[in-house]
């Protein structure tokens, strides 16, 4: 299916030619914004988005249901011959939807994008895009990385330039091995993780069942670990005895690993823990760090519950300017999405970027792993190409 969503102009009176006149002489007074093939457009804003299914390599089992690939919408935001591209990825259990996602998408275009002639005004229009619900985090990340995409490509930088960043400093990208009962498809699971220089391990299924999941790790592989306990460990000192265990088998961090609701059993936790304890669900956006503060070592921080590369900046420097560690992570996703988030790579001590790896039709490339490290290009905007024209995708 294919969407296409242009702003009309209204009738040409007189008061809005002079207004739309001022509009496009203030764009084109901005530096670098001439049309890349030098065509003449308007300067309305423009989104198109088309769904998308990210087909996944191994079938994904958690303990309520199993799936084989993720919905996905991928989005291009036009402006004056410059394309941005961004995405939403909608897993089950996150409440967003194909269908929830582009309603939302037609709300922007009507309602928001209209008002606005200058891309650069970023922060407006994504805080006016913010509004316009409680959550649908997805859909409003889709709408932010494309912004970003757009404006680093008329800027011709990329977005970890225009942040200050070091690409040299990007840590090395964490690869997941899920829980499984069978023992030979967890030795699968291994065998297909032997390149990588840290595993992400999901735990929380019991004390018995967690070690057995790194004994098999640990019988194969002596890479890094970090472990996911997705809350599910249900008392602090069993969670502490745990991490003691855990800290002598070349384990890194501990992230979410009781409720996410309770604060105290975190703040007791990390006191006594000899490893990271880092905050996942109990993290969603902005506003949830200045509490996390001292009761957990860091975030994760994900572009589909932050709303975006916008916020994910600014969760990163607060939790710095807190003295709390960044760790980077994702959903099932294409390359759009996965080098949105690596622009922030260079100030996170842990990435776990792997969403594009997982899926066996990604139609875009981008950021790319050098022995498993984040290697980030000179491309303007979030240095990505899709594969064909968005219009085939
Ligand atoms: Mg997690």
């Amino acid at each position: 299916m294919w969407y296409v969503n242009v702003v009309r102009k209204s009738s040409m009176r007189r008061r809005t030619f002079l207004k739309t006149s001022a509009a496009i002489a203030a764009a084109a007074a901005l530096p670098g914004c001439k049309a890349p093939d030098g065509g003449v457009y308007t300067d309305d804003l423009v989104l198109d988005w088309r769904p998308y299914t990210g087909q996944l390599k191994y079938t994904f089992t958690i303990a309520t249901y199993s799936r084989t690939f993720t919905p996905l919408v991928l989005v291009r935001l036009r402006w004056r011959g410059f394309n941005g591209y961004g995405e939403a990825s909608m897993p089950q259990y996150l409440g967003e939807s194909t269908e929830s996602v582009t309603a939302f998408l037609a709300r922007v275009a009507q309602e928001v994008l209209p008002r606005f002639k200058n891309p650069f005004l970023m922060e407006d229009i994504l805080t006016e895009v913010d509004a316009l619900s409680p959550r649908d985090t997805a859909a409003k990340a889709a709408v932010d990385i494309a912004l970003h995409d757009l404006v680093g490509r008329i800027l011709d930088r990329p977005w970890w330039q225009l942040w200050g960043y070091d690409a040299a400093k990007t840590p090395c990208t964490s690869y997941t091995i899920g829980y499984d009962a069978s023992d030979d498809v967890v030795n699968e699971k291994i065998e297909e993780a032997s390149w990588t220089k840290v595993v992400k391990v999901k735990l929380g299924m019991g004390e018995k069942e967690d070690k057995r999941m790194i004994n098999l790790i640990r019988a194969k592989l002596d890479t890094v670990i970090c472990i996911d306990a997705n809350q599910g460990w249900k008392s602090r000192e069993m969670a502490l005895d745990m991490i003691y265990w855990l800290a002598e088998r070349n384990v890194c961090l501990i992230e979410q690993p009781m409720a996410k609701e309770n604060l105290d059993d975190a703040a007791w936790l990390t006191e006594r823990s000899p490893l990271p304890v880092i905050a996942d669900e109990a993290c969603q956006r902005l506003a949830d760090i200045p509490r996390l503060a001292g009761a957990y070592n860091g975030i994760n921080i994900k572009l589909m519950k932050c709303t975006g590369m916008r916020e994910a900046h600014k969760m990163a420097e607060m939790a710095r300017g807190l003295g709390m560690d960044v760790m980077l992570g994702c959903m099932t996703e294409t390359s759009v999405a996965i080098s949105a988030a690596a622009q922030l790579s260079p100030v996170a001590r842990w990435a776990d970027l792997d969403g594009n790896i997982l899926i066996a039709n990604d139609c875009f490339n981008g950021m790319r792993l050098t022995d498993g490290k984040i290697t980030l290009n000179d491309k303007p905007g979030i240095g990505v190409d899709p594969l064909k024209p968005f219009e085939e995708l």
